[in-house]
């Protein structure tokens, strides 16, 4: 019996009937080669709808549903229409009027019960997934694929951390298994949708924004595929944001670690958790574009393409947040450190980047949520101060701590920007700074041409002038 392969197709891959029917041909060819299992975004543009819907419903601002809703729903409707058998289509009317009763009755409940937003808001937000799952499921029907929607909630088990919950393990890849196995056994293509998941007691959870990449890599794990297949609107991971970078190129190959730190540090590309179950359980993830499918795309394994001097690609986040605790009292003190992060650990606040020096400590946050508290309780070991509207920005590559002179190369290239962090060793694939929001586009676009578009000689030339 042939491999698995888990296809996953991201919000823009099935945004309208061209898009689909793209979908359908390419799950079609899989199957000459492979044993698909199919994951999908809900819809371009219908999760951020939905949140939004919840938002305003927890604001008072509105209680029904608002248009713009009910005009994505209709999109559903009017795809089945063109691409999915009339009997199926009519099936899907169904579902969607259904949905969108549902989908009402939730949007009143948050508005009477807003301290309730976390969990409803989960809830109103998997509709998009499962209907995209459902129109998906009758669009491979009637392309005659075996298809079988798979409602994910069943195979997805996590805590109830709702907006951003955390799979147990054990609990999904059991359950992923028990759901797709008789399927799989019987010649049958499940859908599933991405994103979402359950509680052990049956609530639905979200796994955060993007996580649709997360599920495709959980359920590739659970059921040991061969390959995870990420299938978006760019040809695989590109040397820098293409909307910062409009000349980014495809990078051929990545370690498992530099795709992590691409993802965590901003790469929207890749859901910054997708990495760990894919590199637990050594099945290669490939990044391509159903788009222009017949595009090489990115391939992530353990060993990716590792070649000295070379920086494979620049991420960067915005939105950060830089605090600083400076204490005389730090000086040769032992637990010091630990009294610090453990106001981060009970406000839940996930530290990204640390630096440390004799008598201070400066890190960042993405999170800002709970820094005024995290600062009243810092007051007490040392002076803090807060720094927002920073960006962290960070170029990766297996190359970077064998080759002298990059980081030279980097800060010459920046050197009229304030450089306000600096982190290198920490993982030995990526060098991370940190600077003003307002200027990291502009640094983005100079790194990405001094280093990838430069002749290696104007680069040895201007690291040793020290000119951008
Ligand atoms: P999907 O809906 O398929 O999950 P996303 O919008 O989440 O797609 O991710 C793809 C987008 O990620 C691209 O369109 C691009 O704008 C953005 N992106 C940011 N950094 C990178 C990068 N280094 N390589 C490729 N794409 C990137
Ligand atoms: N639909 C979800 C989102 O927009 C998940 C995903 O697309 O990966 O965040
Ligand atoms: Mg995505």
């Amino acid at each position: 019996m042939s491999e698995l392969t888990v296809l996953k197709f991201g919000g823009t891959s099935v945004a309208d009937a061209d898009a689909l029917q793209r979908v359908a041909g390419l799950v079609r060819r899989a199957r000459h080669i492979t044993r698909p299992i199919v994951v999908v975004s809900a819809l371009a543009g219908v999760t951020d709808t939905l949140l939004a819907a919840a938002d305003a419903a927890a604001n008072g601002d509105a209680e029904r549903m608002p248009p713009q809703l009910d005009a994505l729903l209709e999109r559903h409707a009017e795809i089945a229409g063109r691409l999915a058998r009339p009997e199926a289509a009519w099936g899907l009317r169904t579902v969607l009027g259904q949905a969108s009763g549902e989908i009402a009755d939730l949007l009143k409940r948050v508005a009477g019960e807003p301290e309730r937003r976390p969990a409803l808001g989960d809830e109103i937000a998997s509709y998009g997934e499962r209907l995209s799952a459902a129109l998906l499921t009758a669009v491979l029907l009637a392309a005659d694929i075996p298809a079988r929607f798979v409602d994910a909630r069943h195979c997805l088990i996590t805590d109830e951390t709702y907006g951003r919950a955390t799979p147990l393990l054990p609990d999904t890849e059991q359950r992923t298994r028990a759901e797709l196995a008789p399927l799989l056994d019987r010649g049958m293509v499940p859908v599933l949708g991405g994103y979402i998941a359950a509680t052990r007691e049956g609530v639905t959870t979200t796994l955060g924004r993007g996580g649709s990449d997360y599920s495709a890599a959980l359920v590739g794990a659970a059921v040991a595929a061969a390959e995870i297949q990420i299938w978006t609107d760019v040809s695989g991971v590109l040397t820098a944001d293409p909307r910062v970078v409009p000349g980014a190129r495809t990078i051929p190959s990545l370690s498992y670690a530099e795709a992590a730190e691409l993802a965590y540090f901003g790469a929207k590309v890749l859901h910054p958790k997708t990495i760990q179950p894919a590199m637990d359980r050594g099945i290669p993830v490939r990044i391509c574009n159903s788009h222009a499918p017949g595009d090489p795309g990115t391939l992530v394994t353990a060993r990716g393409e590792v070649r000295a001097g070379t920086v494979k690609a620049i991420a960067y986040k915005a939105g950060v947040t830089v605090l600083q605790i400076s204490s005389t009292r730090m000086l040769g003190a032992y637990g010091f450190l630990r009294g610090l992060f453990e106001a981060f650990e009970r406000h839940r606040t996930v530290v990204d980047v640390v630096t440390t020096s004799e008598v201070s400590v400066s890190l960042t946050v993405e999170d800002a949520g709970s820094l005024p508290d995290i600062v009243a309780e810092l007051r007490p070991l040392g002076t803090v101060s807060v720094e927002s509207g920073r960006a962290i920005l960070c170029v990766v590559g297996e190359g970077l701590r064998t080759t002298p002179g990059i980081a030279a190369r980097v800060f010459a290239t920046v050197s009229d920007i304030n450089v306000s962090l600096i982190s290198q060793g920490a993982s030995r694939v990526n060098l991370t700074f940190v600077v003003d929001e307002s200027r990291v586009r502009e640094a983005v676009l100079r790194l990405h041409e001094a280093l990838f578009e430069r002749e290696p000689a104007d680069l040895d030339a201007a690291a040793a002038t020290g000119a951008p």
